[in-house]
């Protein structure tokens, strides 16, 4: 019995049943991780947006303040169909994310869960989620909200050096530097910025519109960002950086009670 190992007490997934009642008198707020398993260039493994939303509500949870809120085991899987002609991509579709995102947002709610935040780590999964989001939210009346970095995108942008960096560029592979190093291959990192001159169509532009492509039409190699300008140190600011603010978010979140988040006041 030495060095038995104690589970964190946020884990829903490790957690006994009668453990999981009892949290649940205190705590009403849950995580829900989501990534995807798909191409990340030549330098990066497929698991990073699945790999870091995990470790991110992980750290979250563990910075919050006690009770700390749950977190859910991750959904591995997104919509990564425009990536599906790098091989290694996964892909399901969006009607199957969102029944399941809703399934599981529904029992969350028959558990007493009644505020969930989904932290979802791979950009093109957010339609399919705030889809999802709103039908539990229309049939269950619980709230919910997807994060897909606005919580810290804007500072991200100003701290780096890539214009429209989306994809395997210099973020992700920095995040990745900074955690899991042995899983970077930095000689075979490339500059693949997409320039499209124009503030409506960049990606990463405030003024930027929606729209959709196939990776393979916009880049060769699947990088759509400069991934030869990251490194761990700035792998680690912008770690420190979306924990904070995503930590602040979940704490108001979780500290506020439903009927004062929706000020249903006058
Ligand atoms: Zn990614």
């Amino acid at each position: 019995m030495k060095n038995k190992k104690t589970t964190p007490e946020y884990l829903w997934a490790s957690l006994k049943w009668p453990e999981i009642e009892e949290r649940l008198k205190i705590v009403d707020t849950a995580i829900l991780p989501c990534g995807a398993i798909e191409q990340h260039g030549p330098h990066l493994p497929l698991d990073v947006d699945y790999f870091d939303s995990y470790y991110m509500a992980q750290r979250v949870a563990e910075a919050c303040a006690d009770p700390k809120p749950f977190v859910l085991p991750p959904l591995p899987y997104g919509v990564s169909y425009h990536h599906s002609e790098f091989k290694g991509t996964i892909c399901v579709s969006n009607n199957a994310l969102s029944a399941l995102v809703y399934d599981i947002g529904m029992s969350l709610a028959e558990n007493g869960i009644k505020k969930i935040v989904i932290l979802n780590g791979h950009g093109d999964n957010a339609p399919t989620l705030k889809y999802a989001a709103q039908m539990i939210n229309r049939d269950a009346r619980i709230f919910v909200c997807v994060e897909t970095g606005e919580t810290s995108d804007i500072d991200i942008y100003n701290m780096i050096d890539t214009h429209n960096d989306i994809h395997a560029g210099e973020v992700e592979t920095s995040t990745t530097l900074a955690i899991r190093p042995e899983l970077v291959d930095m000689d075979k990192a490339i500059d693949g910025t997409l320039d499209f001159n124009n503030e409506y169509l960049d990606f990463t532009s405030e003024r930027g519109v929606s729209w959709y492509a196939h990776t393979k039409r916009l880049s060769k190699s699947g990088v759509m960002g400069n991934a030869t300008l990251a490194s761990a140190e700035k792998g680690k600011k912008i770690w420190g950086l979306m924990i904070k603010n995503m930590t602040e978010f979940v704490e108001t979140i979780k500290n506020t009670a439903v009927d004062e988040l929706y000020q249903n006041k006058y």
